[in-house]
């Protein structure tokens, strides 16, 4: 009888070890679960629709291009393409090729680089808060790809008194007959 009570103490003694053991399983299959659940949500980078990997960046634009859309670089002032372009036609971006700015709204910031008073469109391009070099101000990209085009500030001309400033690389210049010939 004696030996009957130890063996069911030990058996039940077991078996409570064998359920803790796999509750515990459980809940480490739950954890692992829920971290690859916070992994597959959205990244907050894709809030652009037209997506690229890096790699894939690299190969379409070239080593400036990439510095400045993707990487948020500043191209020198004055030496630059588009500063002094007084053509007619309109400017789109380099990464994904949507319109932004017309030569219609271009002016002579004497900034060094292109200005605008303002896009073709507002939903065109959009703001991002830029704290870098230990400055706050606002960084304007393009609302299709978020490549990085310049700043905006608020020193620009009537009627809206802005100045969106921005790099010539991060812009293709389309000369306003070529517009034309494309949309016959
Ligand atoms: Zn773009």
């Amino acid at each position: 009888m004696k030996t009957l009570v130890i063996f069911v103490s030990i058996a039940l003694i077991g078996f409570f070890l064998m359920a803790t053991h796999s509750d515990k399983g459980i809940e480490e299959h739950k954890h692992r679960e829920n971290v690859m659940t916070t992994q597959s949500q959205p990244d907050p980078d894709k809030k652009y629709p037209y997506q690229k990997t890096e790699a894939e960046w690299k190969e379409i634009l070239t080593a400036k291009e990439f510095k400045i859309l993707r990487g948020k670089g500043t191209e020198a002032p004055w030496f630059n393409e588009y500063n002094d372009n007084k053509e007619e036609g309109i400017y789109v971006c380099a990464g994904c090729g949507q319109k932004l700015y017309s030569s219609e709204h271009k002016y002579n910031s004497r900034s060094g680089w292109p200005s605008f008073w303002k896009p073709i469109a507002d939903s065109l391009v959009a703001e991002e808060v830029d704290k870098s070099y230990f400055m706050t101000r606002t960084e304007i990209v393009c609302s299709n790809c978020g490549g990085h085009l310049g700043h905006v500030f608020d020193d620009g001309p009537e009627p809206t008194g802005l100045r969106y400033c921005m790099n010539s690389a991060a812009m293709d210049f389309i000369p306003k007959d070529e517009i034309a010939s494309k949309e016959q």
